[in-house]
C-alpha cells in the first residue's frame, strides 16, 4: 500500500487588515478578514504510508502565516496606507500587487512551494483561501516533469 499517489491538507488561520483602493465599494475602506487557508500536498507515499508529517507540515509552513498574522497586507503602490502605516510603526506586509483573494492565494502557493520543494516525494500543492466562510480562491504549482 505505498508508493501511489496521495493527497493529505492541513488547515491554516490567521487574522490580517487591507483594502483595495481602486474598489467601488466597501472594499476600499480599512478592513480585515480571519482568513482560512487549506493547503492540499500531493506526493508519493513512503513505505510506511506517510506522504509527510503533519507536524512537519506546520513547521515548513507556519513562518511564512506568522508575519502575515495581526498585519495589515498593503499594496506598494497604496501610498496613503503605507506612509501612515510606517509612521505608527504598526505591523504590515508591503507586497507589489493589491491584496485580492486571488493575488494572496496566488502569492502564497509561490511562497509555500518554495518551502514544500525540498520535500522529493511532495510533487504537487494547491491552496484554497477563504477570506469569508461563503468565498474563497484557488492557487496550485507542482514539481515540472523530470
Ligand atoms: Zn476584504
Amino acid at each position: 500500500m505505498h508508493e501511489h499517489p496521495v493527497k493529505i491538507a492541513r488547515l491554516f488561520h490567521w487574522e490580517m487588515g487591507h483594502r483595495l483602493p481602486f474598489h467601488d465599494g466597501g472594499c476600499a475602506n480599512i478592513h480585515g478578514h480571519s482568513y482560512r487557508m487549506w493547503v492540499e500536498v500531493e506526493g508519493i507515499c513512503d513505505e510506511n504510508g506517510m506522504l509527510i508529517d503533519y507536524g512537519d507540515l506546520k513547521k515548513a509552513i507556519q513562518p511564512l502565516l506568522d508575519p502575515l498574522d495581526h498585519a495589515f497586507l498593503c499594496a506598494e503602490s497604496d501610498v496613503t496606507m503605507r506612509e501612515f502605516l510606517e509612521a505608527q510603526r504598526f505591523k504590515f506586509v508591503l507586497v507589489p500587487f493589491h491584496s485580492t483573494a486571488e493575488n494572496i492565494s496566488a502569492y502564497l502557493v509561490e511562497n509555500i512551494w518554495s518551502v514544500l520543494e525540498p520535500f522529493s516525494r511532495i510533487t504537487g500543492v494547491s491552496i484554497k483561501l477563504h477570506e469569508t466562510d461563503n468565498s474563497y480562491s484557488l492557487a496550485g504549482k507542482s514539481r515540472p516533469p523530470a
